[in-house]
Formats: structure tokens, C-alpha cells, sequence
């Protein structure tokens, strides 16, 4: 399937005609996402994050967070890093399986990209990797990714380009199934709850997580046998999350409202949190790994 000439040209078309809808979270959710992050950084690795942060992001990691979706023309390698999609209505994800770009080069989706660059921040502290690797970029991309993976269309079907060929109708606008995850909902929210002001949506999630999520938030952070990250568990959460709540009554040519969006609103806003939180605790195992290795080995 993933060497038909014919696919491949009608995922290329899809990808100049769509940009920025199949690039992940739209400017706003990757905002939301690296700001809620940023309350969980440790004092170490927020003091690497800002040695690597660029000069225009003036210390602050959520304002350069849409950056990889920016740098999409100068950098094409790229785009295959943003998702990972999997076979038609499978609802489970398998590395080897789905991490691929069209082309079927294996590791290049987004979870192996979040595997190469926190491997390339693990070594911030090596001459090396230092030279070999823009370090910034690298913090750039995981942190962009570590959002993309939660937006359960990321992990959507291979046949639909993950919602991006359904259409739909959201209210009264035109769109397709991946933009209604990307930005739609968001705005909605934004617009009915909080006075078209992102700040406000990202307090409520933040005191989502620290009282009404809060045992649940506990354990987002860990992952098996103390690996620093484990992105093919998150990849799993959203594909059965899209099965779930993004496919289901959202066929082509559906009108969604008030029934869908008000439904769908707290998944949304659970994975932002739950990417945030993620990002924060991969930070700070990345940036202190090492530190604690050698007071565990003195
Ligand atoms: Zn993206």
C-alpha cells in the first residue's frame, strides 16, 4: 500500500494543498501545551531550556513552540515527523508497524522523532553531540512533538490522512475532521468560555490538573522501567482516543455542534495537559538524568 505511486502523490497534494491543518495542534494548542510544561520544569532544566531557548523567545519555550510547523518549507525532511498514522480502523498503535514516513522509512514519525531528539538533548553536556546537533532545534522539535502525539489525529487512519480527507461541517464553517482537533475545537472553547483569551484556557487546565485530575496526574509521568520517555504510550492513548471520540458520528459530510464540541472539549483539554505535563517531566529526567546518576554512583 505505502509504495503505490498513486498514494504517494495524493499524500504530497494533500500536504501542499493542507498545510498547516495536518501539522499537529494548531498555533494555539502547542502554545497551551509548552506554557503548561513550562509550571512543571525544574529549576535544572529550566535553566538548560533557556541556555538552548533562541534569542527571540525571550527566555520563554511556549512562544517558540509552533516553530517546527513555521520551518515546514525550508526543512520538507520534516514534515513526516509530525504523526504517525496507522492501517484503516486499527485503534492500536505498533512501532515497527506505523513509524514510518510514505516513502516506508522506518523511525521517521513522530515518535521516532521523539526518541531521536531527546537521545540528542541527553547528551547537552558532550562536545560531540554539541557540535554534531543544533541543540536548540532539537529542544524545538521535542517539545512541537510531544504535542502533535497528543492530538489523537496524529494517530489517525493511513486511508484519511488522519481526518484531514473527511470533510465536515463545524457550526456554520467548512473544514475537514483534523482541523476541527487541531484549532477548532480550541477556538470554539475559547470564543463560549474564555473571553477569546488562551491565558484563561490554560489556567483552567492548570487547575484541572492540580485539583480535579489530580491522582489521575500523578501517573502521567511515569514510564515503564524508568525510561526518560515513552511516546509510543502516548501514541497509543490517542489512536484509541480517536477511535473513540474523533471518528465516532464525525463521518463525512457531518454537521457538528453543540452535542460534538461540548463532548469532545475535555478530551482536547485533557491531552493538552497531559502534554504538558509529559514534556515537563521528560525535561527535567533529560536535563538531570546525569546529575542524579553520579550522586546515585558516589
Ligand atoms: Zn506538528
Amino acid at each position: 500500500m505505502y509504495g503505490s505511486r498513486l498514494w504517494l502523490t495524493l499524500r504530497e497534494l494533500v500536504f501542499l494543498l493542507l498545510i498547516p491543518g495536518i501539522l499537529g495542534w494548531g498555533e494555539e494548542g502547542h502554545y497551551a501545551t509548552c506554557k503548561i510544561a513550562e509550571g512543571y520544569l525544574n529549576e535544572e532544566a529550566l535553566a538548560v531550556v533557556k541556555q538552548l531557548l533562541p534569542a527571540s523567545a525571550k527566555g520563554d519555550l511556549a512562544s517558540v513552540c509552533s516553530w517546527p510547523d513555521d520551518i515546514r518549507k525550508q526543512y520538507r525532511w520534516s514534515s513526516a515527523l509530525h504523526f504517525a498514522d496507522t492501517p484503516d480502523f486499527k485503534c492500536n498503535y505498533e512501532y515497527c508497524r506505523d513509524c514510518h514516513d510514505t516513502a516506508g522509512n522506518k523511525d521517521r514519525c513522530v515518535t521516532g522523532a521523539i526518541y531521536n531528539y531527546t537521545k540528542q538533548l541527553s547528551g547537552y553536556q558532550d562536545p560531540i553531540v554539541k557540535s554534531k546537533y543544533n541543540l536548540t532545534e532539537a529542544l524545538l522539535f521535542l517539545s512541537h512533538f510531544f504535542g502533535d502525539v497528543h492530538q489523537p489525529l496524529h494517530m489517525g487512519y493511513l486511508g484519511d490522512l488522519g481526518g484531514n480527507l473527511i470533510p465536515i461541517h463545524w457550526y456554520d464553517k467548512n473544514t475537514n475532521l483534523h482541523r476541527v482537533w487541531d484549532d477548532m475545537i480550541i477556538d470554539s472553547a475559547l470564543k463560549s468560555f474564555y473571553d477569546s483569551d488562551l491565558r484563561k484556557m490554560i489556567q483552567d487546565i492548570q487547575r484541572k490538573i492540580e485539583n480535579g485530575w489530580s491522582s489521575d496526574a500523578s501517573t502521567w509521568t511515569i514510564c515503564e522501567n524508568n525510561r526518560i520517555v515513552c511516546p509510543d504510550l502516548y501514541a497509543s492513548e490517542s489512536i484509541i482516543s480517536a477511535c473513540k471520540f474523533a471518528y465516532t458520528n464525525a463521518t463525512s459530510g457531518s454537521t457538528l455542534g453543540d452535542e460534538y464540541f461540548l463532548s469532545r472539549l475535555p478530551v482536547v483539554e485533557k491531552k493538552l495537559a497531559k502534554g504538558g505535563v509529559r514534556l515537563a517531566a521528560t525535561l527535567n529526567r533529560i536535563f538531570s538524568y546525569k546529575a542524579k546518576l553520579a550522586v546515585a554512583e558516589a
